[in-house]
């Protein structure tokens, strides 16, 4: 397995594009922002020492999300190309996430930045809606509903989620600037770091942008 990470601030439009990528390629998409909304959801253990820190916007512990993507990597045997969308969040994670690498036996391909101004970023967030039940994404100006307000694939009634609210989000773009903007330096450094612009809304575009710069 190899492992390619990658970047963006939120709403930078990271997740969608990682399940594009998914889609059209052989690449597994790993979201750590799913995984622990999967274990607040089940009420596991670690779901619960999570909750509170993802409803104020906050990060989680390192190692509580470390040991997380760690159990899924060495359960995965069968993935070439392991996409890590929301980890690493900070450069303590990708430390210990190179500690783990190396222990587990897997190479890094590259860091792939997606690159999108801030005026963009947050009129991306106000417009995002997701579904409770099935958990699909929408967006207002970007990815309408058919209907509006209702889901697409199971027709319950969108939300906004809790740290998509305004004054979460604000607070969410700052911890970004903090602590995942120095990765950039920090990849780049390494010379791991590839960028696509991230501005454009044309998802087929940026796809192939991307396989691009990851096959390099
Ligand atoms: P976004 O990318 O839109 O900010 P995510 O879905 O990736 O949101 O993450 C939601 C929340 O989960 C974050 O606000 C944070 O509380 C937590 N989280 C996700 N990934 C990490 C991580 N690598 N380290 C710490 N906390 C994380």
């Amino acid at each position: 397995m190899e492992i390619v990470i990658l970047l963006g601030a939120p709403g930078s439009g990271k997740g969608t594009l990682a399940v594009e990528l998914a889609k059209v390629s052989g690449i597994r998409h790993l979201s750590s922002g799913d995984l622990l909304r999967a274990a607040v959801k089940d009420g596991t253990p670690a779901g619960m020492k999570a909750k509170t820190f993802m409803d104020t916007g906050n990060l989680v512990p390192d190692e509580l999300i470390a040991e997380m993507i760690e159990d899924v990597v060495r359960a995965d045997t069968k993935t070439q190309t392991l996409l890590l969308d929301g980890f690493p969040r900070n450069v303590p994670q990708a430390e210990i996430l190179a500690g783990m690498m190396a222990r587990v036996g897997v190479m890094l391909r590259c860091a792939l930045l997606l690159d999108v101004p801030d005026d963009v970023v947050i009129r991306r967030i106000s417009g995002r809606r997701v579904c409770p039940a099935c958990g699909a994404g929408f967006n207002v100006d970007t990815l309408p509903p058919k209907q509006d307000g209702i889901c697409d694939n199971c027709s319950a009634e969108l939300i906004i989620r809790k740290d998509d609210k305004p004054e979460t989000v604000q607070h969410r773009l700052e911890v970004y600037a903090a602590q995942t903007f120095p990765l950039i330096e920090y990849y780049r450094g390494a010379e791991k770091l590839v960028t696509i612009d991230g501005s454009s809304d044309d998802l087929a575009w940026k796809t192939q942008a991307a396989l691009q710069k990851i096959r390099g």
